[in-house]
């Protein structure tokens, strides 16, 4: 499959040492490997450009060139960059804003994009880890099978979900949802907004409206890991019509190379505080940025 970030650095070095100290244009050549390295990781091309840019300033330093390990010198700079970016000036990962009970969450995403799974694998790590008393509301109205299924993961995982009324509409349902979650003494109430296969106008002020009723403490957008670019692209829409506050990126299980992480935080900004890394009830961990950074390595 891929070959290893540090195997093809080491042969780019290999070679150049028969020369004696290295130039910068060798650290150069070098670079271009971890440009391969990255695009081949689903980092989109604008991103690994500035990446490489920065990496380039870093490595051309005397420190690296006259190291008799130049190639692991190298790989260090890159992987360290790779965490900045990752990181950026966030919060400790997976950080919730959910004091003042009753705390709104609103999840965001497109259909397909593991927003429900991860509603409930939220609603479970905040009942568990952090002794939280969860409410979770489906307001996916045009999608009756999307709201049982809320309801039979929170039956799975003992959290309470807002009773299922027919007819209502979307806000309805969000006011319902804040009124139970207060009168009920609940910490934290979720709602699961309609998901659509693209972005459009009525998804988009079904949400706005859900928004400016419950004025959520953290809006989360679940987006598809494997997706690449897309997923870049549906973020930046997202922020821009709805505002969002962190990102939760699922898939992470899957064989993709986690470039879309890399994007994500450079391209928006906005801090990823979950991984989703299967469909089961467990399996949603706090972003690492090390571990995707080793994982985009290769
Ligand atoms: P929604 O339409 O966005 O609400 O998507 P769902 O929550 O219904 O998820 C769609 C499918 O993706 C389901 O089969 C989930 O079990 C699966 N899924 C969700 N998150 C993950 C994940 O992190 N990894 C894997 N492998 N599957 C996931």
């Amino acid at each position: 499959m891929f070959e290893n970030l540090s195997d093809r650095l080491g042969g780019v070095f290999d070679r150049l040492t028969k020369q004696g100290a290295l130039s910068e244009d060798d650290v150069r050549t070098a670079l271009r490997e971890v440009r391969v390295a990255l695009l081949e990781a689903d980092v989109s091309l604008p991103v690994a450009r500035n990446f490489i840019k920065a990496v380039e300033k870093k490595a051309t330093g005397a420190a690296v060139t006259k190291s008799v390990t130049p190639g692991q010198q190298v790989v260090k700079i890159v992987h360290d960059e790779l965490i900045a970016v990752l990181k950026g000036d966030d919060e400790e990962p997976g950080t919730l804003r959910i004091d003042n009970a009753p705390a709104p969450i609103l999840m965001v995403g497109l259909q397909g994009s593991g927003k429900t799974t991860t509603t409930a694998k939220l609603a479970k790590r905040l009942k568990e880890r952090d002794r939280k008393k969860v409410l979770m509301a489906s307001l996916d109205v045009n999608r009756p099978a999307a709201m049982e299924q809320l309801e039979i993961l929170g039956k799975q995982i003992g959290v309470d979900t807002l009773p299922i009324v027919k007819g209502e509409d979307p806000v309805a349902i969000a006011k319902r949802a804040k009124t139970q979650a207060s009168l009920g003494g609940y910490d934290v109430y979720m709602l699961d907004t309609a998901g659509r296969l693209h972005i459009d106008q009525d998804l988009i002020a079904q949400a706005a409206a859900v928004r400016d009723t419950v004025s959520p403490r953290e809006t989360l957008l679940v987006v598809d890991g494997l997706t690449g670019q897309d997923a870049v692209n549906v973020a930046e829409e997202f922020d821009d019509k709805i505002g969002v506050s962190g990102v939760v990126l699922t898939r992470m299980d899957g064989d993709g190379r986690g470039g879309a992480a890399l994007s994500m935080r450079a391209v928006t900004g906005k801090p990823i505080k979950f991984v989703g890394l299967g469909e089961k009830m467990d399996a949603l961990e706090t972003f690492e940025p090390d571990r995707v950074a080793g994982r985009i390595l290769g």
